[in-house]
């Protein structure tokens, strides 16, 4: 039998020599080219897309919610009413900034100064697209994300507007809108039992019969809280009960945090913590809040919000997100 040895020698040394340095450079142009990005799971920053790795509804996309849209949306043919839902520029800018903005635009090194929380809210209205029904037809105010209840989420304005969602917090904040009926004072009373049935593994949510519409876009799509019981803790210092979230719309959370947390060095994956380390669960004074590098509920910000209730387990969402990061 032949040896090995003959590739040694010429010219099959020179053969060999050649396809080794082809196969190197091949492999090169392999590890240095940009895997392609999937425009599905991006969130848009500053004109650019940023890979979160869970299905993100762009206001570009058919069935997307437009907040740059002046008039309602569900409403087409009306003419537009030209109010802004939203503001170009935020407020309160460093001077160095705020001259480059006036001219041209927040840009991402700006934002990634100026921005530094992430404000969770609850949209009372059971899923996203009644939410953005009122936020856009009805108020005209304006929120960057909405989580529905299967976990999509919905952009509705590049992260480089101020969206108006959270006050004193909207210049310095990014929002999102979680698709949930709420928190409420009595337990299953009414305006809350209105929002839920029970079957034989527990509490799932309805729609009342006026809501017709859900927009949700996974067929069939079952709104199980993550927890069956209904929980009950202090926000504000009352008490309130509430259903849990549903678990796609934690995997989704978390990974909106870590993106969020990644394009904004400053959103921290953490959320204001009292003396011994616990969540704070009340509204904190204003210079408090301006200085905190975080996410944050909206009750931190307003005393008279409630939002996201005592059912959010932010424990798991923060380590859920920091594994992501
Ligand atoms: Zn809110």
């Amino acid at each position: 039998m032949k040896s090995w040895k003959f590739l040694l020698q010429p010219p099959w040394r020179h053969r060999l020599a050649g396809m080794v340095a082809t196969f190197a450079v091949l492999l090169l142009v392999r590890c240095a080219s940009v895997p392609e990005l999937d425009p599905s799971t991006c969130i848009e920053v500053a004109g650019r897309p940023f890979p979160i790795g869970t299905r993100v509804v762009s206001w570009r996309e058919p069935g997307g919610y437009d907040a740059y849209r002046r008039g309602k949306h569900f409403a087409p043919d009306e003419p537009p009413d030209g109010k802004l839902r939203y503001s170009p520029l935020r407020g309160n800018l460093p001077d160095a900034i705020a001259a480059r903005a006036e001219a041209s635009g927040l840009e991402l090194a700006d934002l990634q100064q100026v921005v530094h929380q992430f404000v969770l809210h609850y949209d009372i209205c059971g899923c996203s697209r009644q939410c953005f029904k009122v936020l856009q037809d009805v108020r005209s105010l304006s929120v960057h994300f909405l989580l529905d209840v299967d976990g999509t989420i919905y952009q509705t304005l590049d992260l480089r507007e101020k969206a108006h969602h959270a006050t004193i917090a909207n210049d310095f904040s990014i929002g999102v809108e979680i698709a949930h009926p709420g928190a409420y004072p009595q337990p299953m009373a009414a305006p809350m039992a209105a929002w839920y049935e029970k079957d034989e593994l527990g509490w799932r949510q309805k729609f009342p019969p006026w809501l017709t519409e859900t927009g949700i876009r996974t067929p069939g799509f079952v709104i199980r809280p993550d927890r069956p019981e209904i929980i009950s803790g202090t926000v504000q210092g009352k008490v309130y009960h509430q259903l849990d979230f549903t678990p796609q719309q934690y995997a989704a959370l978390a990974k909106l945090c870590a993106g969020l947390s990644r394009v904004f060095p400053r959103i921290r994956l953490d959320a204001p913590r009292t003396a011994t380390g616990a969540i704070v669960d009340h509204v904190l004074p204003a210079a408090e809040l301006r200085a905190f590098d975080g996410i944050v509920g909206h009750f931190h910000v307003q005393q008279n919000k409630q939002d996201p209730g005592p059912a959010l387990q932010w424990e798991r969402l923060l380590h859920e997100a920091r594994a992501l990061r």
